[in-house]
């Protein structure tokens, strides 16, 4: 396929901007054609034009084909080929197993939102039969499902250009609950984009949905993705990256006359606690293997990357760093996923190293070997350490900082590690390590980061995130800004539908999910009780 660097605006392509920008390979700072053009304002208002016009019309469309659309897009990424993922890896220097992979979990994300939809008990159908005889007033037939929310507008971050990307968890969940998509692309990886882009809008037209059910709006300046979620007919948001963006568009979102809900996934440190039972064995040889490959994949760029190790001081702990230190030293420079991204990293290292008392043990120097014409995004991994009193009073200390970086923090004794652990912010994740014995003994710990994270994991790593119904990735503020919610696994799906009560609705009027019948066979609660069951039609 050749790129063509335009809008795809509902079914049509448009560049009717002046502002060029290239995807760039972050491995030799060269631009890569074709050049692509900043949004204009009339291109965002035509896509959300297409966007309620698709809002009206998906309402008609069977849930069947909506779950077939979602099974046809999964197989159009697929049939791309290694196309595909030379282009990505071109744009992120990630390499193409990871991105196999990244795009297996994409398809296999698309494929599971059809089964969820195919299935369709996720409407969570309920109905209150009405009882015109009740004393001292009749009840009225009451009857509640969830419907799609409207139009969402999609931003993905660089670090899955496929997976939380055009056609990732976001747009995926999105599409399945029935909403058209504006997606923002993502600057660092256009290309990957318009691959994934052109895919959608093929399929479209062949499950013959309507035109406007995706929109893929390329740009990269802040200005696009604001006028995005300034747009009235934007009726919701869904955010993958950094805490300055999503929080940035959660203000604008909450500031617009009628203030539509964001749910932004963003960074986290996913605090590991090593319990003193955690050094048992070989001495932490294999944790400090198992938390050295945690820390490194990916170059760092996780946002389930374990940037806090909390431990007690001690020999242990030592001998801990000691072998952490040497694997980190030891770690061949990376190549990351843009200039941005590695002179972030570079911010927040330097952050560090300013606080006394936090000491720098592996230096994550910013790589020394460029060469001409280098995309100056090489860096080396790095290893810090400290005290959790300095911890405790510099809460700098607890912000994300995105690449193969950790800081371990030794505590004195039990109730210091119990004091860092309630001054976490919002995580997506937490870990204790130890043995059975002691974590019997440390439920206030477990309670405490219960409070704080998402997702609580036992003696194992952050990093891999399985897609399905049981995963949580979310988490209080600043990991989200919307704890209640997922942005992976099927529950993804109701971030972008809301609920609504008919009552005392004409029968033929009713959606099929709330028909006495249950034509669907759908589980529903029926005067307070879950079934399948449906009425005989008489
Ligand atoms: P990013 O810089 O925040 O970019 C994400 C998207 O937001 C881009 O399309 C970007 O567009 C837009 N954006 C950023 N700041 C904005 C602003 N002020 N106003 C409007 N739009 C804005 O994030 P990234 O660097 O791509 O990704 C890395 C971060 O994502 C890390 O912090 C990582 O932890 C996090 N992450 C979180 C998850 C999760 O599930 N929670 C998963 C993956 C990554 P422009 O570039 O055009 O501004």
């Amino acid at each position: 396929m050749d790129l063509h660097g335009n809008h795809i605006v509902g079914a049509e392509e448009s560049a009717d901007g002046r502002e060029e920008f290239f995807g760039v390979d972050p491995a030799t700072g060269r631009d890569l054609a074709p050049p692509f053009v900043e949004a204009t304002q009339s291109e965002i208002d035509r896509a959300f034009v297409a966007a309620d016009e698709a809002h009206r019309e998906l309402k008609q469309v069977p849930s069947a084909k909506r779950a077939d659309f979602l099974d046809a897009i999964a197989a159009g990424i697929e049939a791309l080929g290694d196309e595909l993922l030379e282009r990505a890896s071109l744009e992120t220097a990630l390499p193409l197993p990871r991105l196999a992979s990244e795009r297996g979990r994409t398809c296999a994300q698309l494929r599971m939102f059809a089964e969820t939809v195919r299935e369709g008990s996720w409407v969570e159908a309920s109905i209150d039969h009405a009882q015109p005889d009740r004393k001292p007033i009749p009840k009225p037939d009451l009857r509640r499902m969830l419907i799609p929310i409207g139009p969402v507008v999609v931003f993905g971050a660089s670090n899955f250009p496929l997976a939380f990307s055009v056609a990732g968890g976001d747009t995926a969940s999105a599409l399945a609950a029935g909403c058209p998509v504006v997606v923002k692309g993502h600057p660092n990886h256009p290309g990957t984009s318009e691959y994934v882009g052109e895919v959608i809008r093929a399929t479209i037209s062949e499950c013959r949905m309507p035109s406007g059910t995706l929109s893929l709006i390329q740009g990269k300046s802040i200005e696009t993705g604001v006028a995005l979620v300034k747009h009235p007919s934007a009726r919701a948001v869904g955010f993958t990256g950094s805490l300055a963006g999503g929080r940035a568009l959660f203000d604008v979102a909450t500031a617009r006359p009628e203030p539509i809900p964001v749910y932004a996934e963003m960074g986290s440190t996913n605090p590991v606690f090593l319990l003193p039972s955690a050094f048992d064995g070989d001495g932490a040889t294999s944790l400090a293997a198992g938390l050295h490959q945690s820390v490194t994949l990916g170059v760092g760029q996780f946002c389930t990357n374990p940037g806090l190790i909390i431990a007690m001081k001690g020999a242990s702990t030592d001998s801990f760093l000691t072998k952490l230190g040497d694997l980190m030293s030891g770690t061949p420079a990376g190549t990351m996923l843009h200039s941005g991204i590695r002179f972030g990293y570079e911010d927040g290292l330097a952050r560090m190293r300013h606080i006394d008392d936090v000491e720098e043990k592996v230096q994550g120097v910013p790589y020394s070997g460029l060469a001409e014409g280098d995309g100056r995004c090489q860096v080396h991994a790095s290893l810090f350490s400290t005290d959790a009193e300095t911890w405790l009073c510099n809460p700098v200390l607890a912000d994300e900082v995105f690449g193969p970086t950790t800081l371990v923090i030794q505590c004195e004794d039990e109730s210091q590690m119990q004091l860092v652990a309630e001054n976490l912010p919002g995580q997506l994740t937490a870990t204790i390590r130890g043995s059975v014995a002691e974590l019997r003994a440390k439920r206030e710990l477990l309670a405490t980061i219960e409070d704080v994270a998402g997702r609580v994991i036992l003696n194992g790593f952050p990093t891999g995130v399985e897609v399905c119904a049981s995963m949580q990735h979310g988490g209080p503020y600043p990991a989200t800004t919307d704890t209640r919610t997922t942005s992976v696994g099927n529950a993804a799906i109701q971030r972008f539908a809301r609920p609504v009560c008919y009552q005392d609705m004409l029968t033929e009027l009713l959606p099929d999910a709330l028909k006495d019948e249950n034509p669907l066979g759908i589980l529903r609660i029926v005067d307070g009780r879950k079934t399948r069951e449906g009425k005989v039609k008489t």
